[in-house]
C-alpha cells in the first residue's frame, strides 16, 4: 500500500526547505550585520519588524504575503507581466517558509555577533582590515557556532511551515503540497495511513536536527576545554629576544588636539609626541584609553585635529577622518585583544594579508623571533601566559610597521615580578622603532622609568606636561603632585614672599623661592623628609611618632609636629625611611627633629 503513495510531498518539502534555508541564511546574516551597527530608537522598531513573523500566527503572515504577491497586488501584476506567477506556485512555498524562518536566523545570528568582544573588531581595524575583512576574518568565525545554530533552527522551522504556505501556495498535490500540508489533507480525507507516514518522517527529521544541534554544542565544549587547558608556561624558558633592529627613515611627530563630550565625561586634550616615548600618566577614568582610541581611529572625536608625520588623520573643520584601517597606527590594547580563534602566528600575521604568502611568513617569523615567542607560533592565545600574550600583541602591531605605536597600560595585566623583565624587553624592542610612541599608565614609577617626556592627565585634561625630571621635581598643581607620588599635601596660605602658613600641619614654613599669589597647597615628598639632631635650621620641628607601617625595605612613619599626640589625633606627615635610618631613630628618645628642606617644598595650585 505504501508503494502506491505519492512521494512528491517529501521532494517538495526538501526542495522548499533547502531553498528557504539558503535564502534565510544570507538574508538573516545580512540583516544581523546591519542591525549590529544600528543604535538608538530606530533599532527597537526595525528589530520588532524583523521579528514579527515569529510572533504573528503564520496564517496572518500568509495573508499579508498574499496581499503582496497575490494576482491583484501591484507586485503580483508586475511579475505576471514578465511571465512569473508567485501565488499558488512552488516559489510561493519557498517565500512563505523563508519569511517564517527568517527571524530565527536573524535573531540567533545577531545574538552571536553581540557576544563577540567589540575590542577585537577594533583591533582588526587598527591592523588595516577592511570592514569586509573584519566581518569575514573576525566577526563571522567568532560567531560561527551561533550562525550554525541559527541555520539549523531556520531549517527546522522551514520544514514544519504550514499556515503561511497554505495561504500563499495552497494545497496543490505535486506542486505546492508539502509534508505538513499532506498530513492535513490526508487526515481530512480520512487517509490515516498516509498521515502516519508523513508524521513519522517529520518526527525523524526533527529528531535528527535536535541531534545535530547537540553534536555541534558538544564540539564547542570540547573546543573550549581543549583551548583552555593552560599550556606549560614557556615564559621562563624563552631566552630574551635577540634584537635585530629595523633601520627606518626617522618618522615625524604626532600632534593631537581633540575634544569628545560624553554624557558624564568630557575629554579635552592636546598632546604631541616626537621620537621616543611620551608617557600619558593619569588615574583610572581620566580618559587615557579614550585618547588612544581616537588617535587609532576606532573612536571619533567631536572636534579637533590629529596629525601624524604631517598626514592629517582627523580634522573636524575639513571633515577629514581616515578610517582606522588606513591610519597605520598600532594600538596595543589594555587586554591585548588577541584573536582567540587564531594561533599566535596567525595573530601576528593578521595585518599582513596584503603580502604574498612567502613574504608574509617571513615577516611573521621575524617578529616572532624578535619578541622571543617563536616557540609559541602554533599555540592559541588561551594556551599562553599573560606576559607572552603581551609580546604577541606587540609583535602583531610591529609586524605592520606602524607609523606610531600606542601602548595602553601594557604591564597592568602582568604579575609584578614579570613586569620589570617585560619592561626591559619592550624598551629594547622600541629602541629600534623610529615612530612616535605613546605609553599610557596610571603608575608613576613606570611612567618615570619608561618615558623621557610626560603628559599628566586628570579628568579628561592635560594638567601638566614636560620632561619627566622637571615634572617630578616641580609639579605645579595638586593633581600633578599627587600623580607623581607626593604623599604629603595640605592647604597652605601665603604669608609673605618667602613664608607660608600650613594649618593642617600646625606649622609655618620658609620657602626658597618666591611664593606665588595663586598658592593654595603645599606638598612634601615622604622620601625627602630628613631627621637630625635637635636645633637644625629653617623648617625644623620637633616630631612624635603616631604609628608605623613596614614594607620589605623601608618603613613608613606617621608623625605629628610640635606637640605630643593624644590618642585619636591624625598624623601630620608621612615619612618613608630606609630600615637603617629607622633602627637609629627608634633607639632615640622622642621628640625627634624633622626638617622640611626649603628647596624641596612643592608650592602648588589647587
Ligand atoms: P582610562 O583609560 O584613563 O582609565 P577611559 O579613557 O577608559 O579612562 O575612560 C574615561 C572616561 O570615559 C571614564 O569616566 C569612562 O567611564 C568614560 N567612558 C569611556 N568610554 C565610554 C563610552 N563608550 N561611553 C560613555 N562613557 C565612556
Ligand atoms: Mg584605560
Amino acid at each position: 500500500m505504501i508503494l502506491s503513495i505519492d512521494a512528491s510531498p517529501l521532494i517538495i518539502s526538501l526542495a522548499t526547505t533547502c531553498a528557504a534555508t539558503i535564502a534565510t541564511f544570507f538574508l538573516g546574516m545580512a540583516a544581523a550585520r546591519i542591525m549590529y551597527d544600528v543604535r538608538g530608537g530606530l533599532r527597537a522598531w526595525v528589530d520588532g519588524l524583523l521579528t514579527l513573523p515569529l510572533v504573528l500566527p503564520p496564517t496572518v503572515v500568509g495573508f499579508f504575503l498574499l496581499l503582496i504577491f497575490g494576482r491583484r497586488s501591484f507586485i503580483g501584476r508586475a511579475l505576471e507581466h514578465v511571465g512569473l506567477t508567485i501565488a499558488f506556485s512552488w516559489p510561493a512555498t519557498v517565500i512563505a517558509a523563508t519569511v517564517i524562518a527568517f527571524p530565527l536566523m536573524y535573531r540567533t545570528t545577531l545574538g552571536a555577533f553581540e557576544q563577540v568582544n567589540p575590542t577585537l573588531l577594533q583591533a582588526a581595524r587598527t591592523l588595516g582590515a577592511s570592514e569586509w575583512a573584519v566581518f569575514r576574518r573576525v566577526l563571522l568565525p567568532l560567531a560561527g557556532p551561533g550562525v550554525i545554530a541559527g541555520t539549523v533552527l531556520a531549517f527546522a522551522r522551514a520544514l514544519g511551515e504550514f499556515g503561511a504556505t497554505l495561504m500563499l501556495a495552497g494545497n496543490i498535490p505535486g506542486r505546492t503540497q508539502t509534508m505538513p500540508i499532506a498530513i492535513f489533507s490526508s487526515v481530512e480525507a480520512g487517509n490515516m495511513h498516509t498521515a502516519y507516514l508523513w508524521v513519522c518522517l517529520i518526527v525523524i527529521f526533527s529528531l535528527a536536527i535536535i541531534r545535530l544541534l547537540n553534536v555541534q554544542r558538544k564540539m564547542r565544549v570540547i573546543e573550549r576545554t581543549e583551548t583552555e587547558t593552560p599550556g606549560t608556561d614557556l615564559s621562563e624558558a624563552v631566552l630574551p629576544p635577540v634584537l635585530s633592529h629595523r633601520k627606518r627613515e626617522p618618522a615625524g611627530a604626532l600632534e593631537v588636539e581633540v575634544e569628545r563630550n560624553l554624557e558624564n565625561f568630557t575629554l579635552r586634550i592636546a598632546l604631541s609626541a616626537g621620537q621616543g616615548s611620551v608617557g600619558l600618566l593619569g588615574p583610572s577614568g581620566s580618559g587615557k584609553s579614550m585618547t588612544l582610541r581616537m588617535i587609532a581611529g576606532v573612536s571619533t572625536p567631536d572636534s579637533g585635529r590629529i596629525v601624524l608625520n604631517g598626514r592629517v588623520l582627523f580634522d573636524s573643520t575639513t571633515g577629514q577622518n581616515i578610517p582606522a584601517a588606513g591610519r597605520r597606527v598600532g594600538l596595543v590594547f589594555q587586554d591585548y585583544a588577541l584573536f582567540p580563534h587564531l594561533t599566535v602566528a596567525e595573530n601576528v600575521g593578521f595585518g599582513l594579508a596584503r603580502f604574498p604568502r612567502q613574504e608574509r611568513e617571513a615577516r611573521i617569523w621575524k617578529q616572532l623571533e624578535q619578541m622571543g615567542i617563536a616557540a609559541l607560533a602554533n599555540r592559541y592565545p588561551s594556551q599562553i601566559s599573560g606576559g607572552q600574550r603581551q609580546r604577541v600583541a606587540i609583535a602583531r602591531c610591529m609586524a605592520m610597521e606602524p607609523n606610531a605605536l600606542l601602548l595602553d597600560e601594557p604591564f597592568a595585566a602582568l604579575d609584578p615580578h614579570l613586569r620589570r623583565r617585560t619592561e626591559e624587553q619592550l624598551r629594547a624592542t622600541l629602541a629600534g622603532f623610529s615612530g612616535a610612541v605613546v605609553f599610557v599608565t596610571h603608575d608613576m614609577e613606570e611612567a618615570f622609568r619608561f618615558c623621557s617626556d610626560l603628559q599628566v592627565l586628570d579628568n579628561g585634561r592635560v594638567i601638566a606636561s614636560g620632561p619627566k625630571h622637571k615634572l617630578f621635581e616641580r609639579p605645579r598643581t595638586v593633581a600633578a603632585a599627587r600623580l607623581t607620588g607626593c604623599k604629603n599635601i595640605a592647604t597652605a596660605r601665603r604669608l609673605a614672599a618667602d613664608c607660608i602658613q600650613v594649618d593642617a600641619w600646625e606649622c609655618r614654613l620658609r620657602t626658597a623661592i618666591e611664593v606665588p599669589e595663586t598658592l593654595s597647597h603645599v606638598g612634601f615628598r615622604s622620601h625627602q623628609l630628613s631627621f637630625q639632631k635637635a636645633g637644625g635650621g629653617e623648617n625644623t620641628f620637633p616630631c612624635w611618632l603616631v604609628s608605623t607601617s613596614e614594607a620589605p625595605h623601608e618603613m613608613t612613619l606617621y608623625l605629628r609636629l610640635n606637640s605630643e599626640p593624644v590618642p585619636g589625633q591624625t598624623p601630620h606627615l608621612q615619612a618613608d625611611v630606609a630600615k637603617d635610618v629607622w633602627r637609629t631613630l627608634s633607639s632615640q628618645p622622642q621628640p625627634w627633629s624633622i626638617t622640611l628642606d626649603q628647596g624641596r617644598l612643592l608650592l602648588l595650585e589647587g
